[in-house]
């Protein structure tokens, strides 16, 4: 790939780097590069003599312009990096890849819809090098990583030189691309929590097996009591709106309820009259709402089945 010239700015501790975006407030954050790279890569096409002017624009190429400012490396910062399970939730740092969530042990027991996010993510190359945070801050409505976490209730932790503070998933992604991070910001982890007796899944719908976006994505998860009813759950829609939908009225159409096929129903029925699709090259605005109330029904049913089979042995199911 050609790419412009640009100054990389290599921090060793978090406390560096934060100091560097505080002293370059026209930096921005460099993690795995598969978004950020391709980002930066339009300038040249742009300037390329056999791409004809007109071309660039109508393919929506040409709009970056060259980084202005220097890029700041997450790389080496060892505190980004890796999952923990703490009592009530999993921490994961804004740099672990895309493939350690893919494969962990840990996010497939309590948090399967991540990983089955993160598993459904581009190819090998891109997701050994891609990270959780740069999924997330990419903020993308079909990004596969962030739809799970809107449905498993996320929490992002942002640090900046002087301070902390949290913001829900939700509250942080505001548009295609547009994120509630401030100057100086960068998300250092994002805390999961998971429950007894809980299942996830997610589902995601391309033409190709690999290296797809999704026409539609859906993530379910769902917390059961003792008895079986759904005392929580979580349902979030990809690239079906302008940032992934959590959907309000399919959690509360499962509240209180045993989660049976119609309530499953119902619920999926709910999950359809909260998108709010476009038709574009990908798909029509009326496949796309099929889909949703299609996929959300599977993944609440997979969902279901996996809070079942985690309840403690003897327990209803
Ligand atoms: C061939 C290919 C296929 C792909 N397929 C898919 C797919 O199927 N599904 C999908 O969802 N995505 C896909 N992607 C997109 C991409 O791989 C993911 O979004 C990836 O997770 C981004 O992570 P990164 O570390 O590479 O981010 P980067 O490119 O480094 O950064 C992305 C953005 O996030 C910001 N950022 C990164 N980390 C932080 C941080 N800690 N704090 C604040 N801001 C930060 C950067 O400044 C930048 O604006 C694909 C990309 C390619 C090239």
């Amino acid at each position: 790939m050609v790419l412009p010239s640009f100054q990389v700015l290599i921090p060793s501790s978090l406390q560096e780097a934060l100091d560097m975006l505080d002293g370059h407030p026209d930096a921005r954050l460099l993690a795995g590069g598969t978004d950020l790279l391709v980002d930066l890569r339009p300038a040249v096409i742009r300037s390329a003599p056999f791409v004809p002017q007109g071309y660039a624009d109508e393919w929506g190429i040409g709009y970056q312009q060259e980084p202005s400012g220097p890029l700041v490396s997450l790389h080496g910062l060892e505190q980004l990096r890796g999952l923990r399970s703490l009592t009530s939730h999993v921490r994961a740092g804004a740099t672990t890849t895309v493939a350690e969530l893919a494969s962990s042990p840990l996010l497939r027991k309590h948090l399967t819809a991540l990983a089955e996010g993160a598993a459904a993510l581009g190819t090998p190359l891109v997701r050994n090098r891609g990270t959780y945070g740069g999924n997330i801050c990419n903020a993308r409505p079909a990004a596969d990583t962030l739809v799970p976490t809107v449905a498993l209730g996320g929490t992002l932790h942002l640090a900046h030189k002087n301070s902390t503070r949290k913001v829900s998933v939700v509250d942080f992604v505001l548009g295609p691309g547009r994120i509630a991070l401030r100057a100086g910001e960068l998300l250092t982890h994002i805390q999961l929590p998971f429950f007894p007796r809980q299942g996830s899944a997610y589902l995601k719908l391309g033409t190709r097996k690999a290296l797809e976006i999704a026409q539609v994505g859906v993530a379910a998860s769902v917390v059961l009591d003792q008895a079986g009813r759904v005392v929580h759950s979580g349902v979030a829609l990809g690239a079906v709106g302008p940032t992934p939908i959590l959907c309000h009225g399919t959690a509360e159409s499962l509240h209180g309820h045993v989660p049976d096929q119609a309530a499953i129903r119902a619920a999926s029925l709910a999950a359809r009259r909260e998108a709010a699709p476009i038709s574009d090259h990908r798909a029509s605005r009326e496949y796309r709402l099929e889909m949703v109330q299609l996929l959300t029904r599977r993944a609440l049913t997979r969902a279901v089945e996996r809070a079942r089979s985690a309840a403690a042995p003897g327990e209803q199911s």
